[in-house]
């Protein structure tokens, strides 16, 4: 095989390279591709609707389910019809209307069972708003290409990357920012990936398969996006064996018991492994997070930003990129919400705590003691798997191709 590109400890992790591709091949990656097929996690709930917060005027982004309608010119409000300035006529044409674009929403009733509903600080949506969600089957809604490209996208990574996680040059950015930018930009190369791996290469005869160039041009090409695909990897994968306890308890029930049972036996199985737990027992080390003196503002500033790249996608002018954009939004705040809402070591050190017996300070405590207690609810447990599911076949397929399509590339 060709040589390694990457070696050595990922970027602010606590593991190989190579220690990541072997556990992710051998372990995780398999595990996962079942696990998601299963009925409990192959349900996802999203609000589709297209109610963007920040550019009203953007036509693209105007009907409530672009999916059905092929956007005919009399469809659309007279307002609608005028031209975003800034955007090109050909990003106007309703992306939606494209049968790759489209969501299929059939699915089966049986599969849903309630959880707790409680809403989550690091993301937009309301998850306890049923009025506006709908139930997608995931499987029948791959992540790939859906020709969503223009200025329409762009300017949705423009504004996350500008707005709410910019790059610093990094000898002046606190670890926290630094951490928000690799997540935003690890979950982008994630994407392009998924764009790569199923692309429509023949629109005449419908034939779909591997884009390797583009692979090549978006994210094999610049080593940083490659290494925060795998830091972004690592930190879910931290959430997920943080909130073992918990996972492993939660009631992974949809009517079927079969099903039901296999999913539990999966669910147990990947966050016990012993390859895992011994190459990789701490895949994201949290506690070197918010130590500064300024860390509940900061804390609080990171939260508010991660908050608007949540709602940043209900810009998302494509309804399969809207539906995979939450989704992996959602997963990414469930993580952060593990590893940073709740700390169940840690909770003794916080400065109120260390006063400990005096009476009012003891009801402050047991509060955060209580408030702590790690309370997830079905659909961030489904959009952190899946969204782990999702990065672990990036990592697979960057693994794979890695090497080898630079030395195509170089002999062209
Ligand atoms: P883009 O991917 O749009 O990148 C824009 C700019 O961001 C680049 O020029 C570069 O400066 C910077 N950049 C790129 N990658 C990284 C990185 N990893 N880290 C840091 N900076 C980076 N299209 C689909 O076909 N299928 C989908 O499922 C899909 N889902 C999407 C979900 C969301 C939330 C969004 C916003 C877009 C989605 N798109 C999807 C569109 C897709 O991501 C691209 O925007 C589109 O294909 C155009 O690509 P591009 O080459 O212009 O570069």
């Amino acid at each position: 095989p060709p040589a390694r590109k990457y070696t050595g400890m990922v970027e602010d992790c606590c593991c190989e390279y190579e220690t990541v591709d072997s556990i992710n091949e051998e372990v995780l990656h398999p595990i996962l591709q079942e696990l998601v097929k299963l009925p409990f996690f192959r349900y996802f709930k999203v609000k589709l609707w297209c109610d963007c917060p920040f550019w009203p005027d953007d036509g693209m982004c105007q009907l409530r389910d672009c999916s059905v309608c092929e956007c005919p010119e009399n469809e659309f409000p007279e307002p609608f019809k005028k031209p975003y300035s800034g955007l090109s006529p050909d990003s106007m044409i309703c992306q939606e209307g494209k049968p790759q674009a489209a969501v299929d929403k059939t699915l089966d009733s049986k599969a849903f069972k309630g959880w707790v509903e409680t809403d989550n600080p690091w993301t937009a949506d309301d998850e306890t708003d049923n009025n506006e969600m709908t139930y997608v089957n995931l499987q029948l809604n791959p992540e790939r290409y859906t020709g969503y490209t223009g200025d329409s996208a762009r300017r949705i990574w423009d504004s996350i990357y500008k707005e709410n996680c910019p790059k610093y040059p990094s000898e002046e950015m606190c670890h926290e920012k630094k951490a928000l930018y690799k997540l935003i930009s690890g979950l982008h190369s994630s994407i392009s990936v998924h764009i790569a791996y199923d692309y429509l290469l023949d629109k005449s005869t419908n034939s779909w398969g591997h884009n390797l160039p583009l692979l090549y041009d978006r994210v094999l090409k610049y080593p940083e996006r490659v290494q925060n695909l795998y830091f972004t990897y690592l930190f879910v994968l931290r959430a997920v064996t943080k909130a073992a306890d918990y996972l492993e308890q939660a009631e992974y029930n949809t009517g079927n018991p079969e099903d039901d049972l296999k999913t539990q036996s999966l669910v147990k199985q990947l966050l016990y492994h012993p390859k895992l737990r011994s190459a990789c027992p701490k895949p994201f080390d949290e506690a070197k997070l918010w130590q500064g003196e300024n860390g509940p503002e900061l804390r609080q500033e990171i939260q508010k930003q991660f908050r608007n790249i949540s709602a940043i996608m209900d810009c998302v002018g494509c309804e399969k990129c809207r539906l995979w954009g939450k989704l992996q939004v959602l997963g990414l705040g469930t993580a952060l919400k593990i590893l940073f809402s709740v700390d169940g070591d840690n909770h003794l050190n916080q400065p109120v705590c260390n006063s400990f017996p005096v009476s009012n300070t003891l009801v402050i405590c047991l509060n955060i003691l209580l408030g702590g207690q790690l309370q997830l609810q079905r659909n961030e447990v489904i959009a952190l798997f899946n969204l782990l599911n999702r990065l672990s076949e990036s990592v697979k397929f960057v693994h794979e191709k890695g090497s080898s399509i630079e030395e195509v590339i170089k002999e062209q």
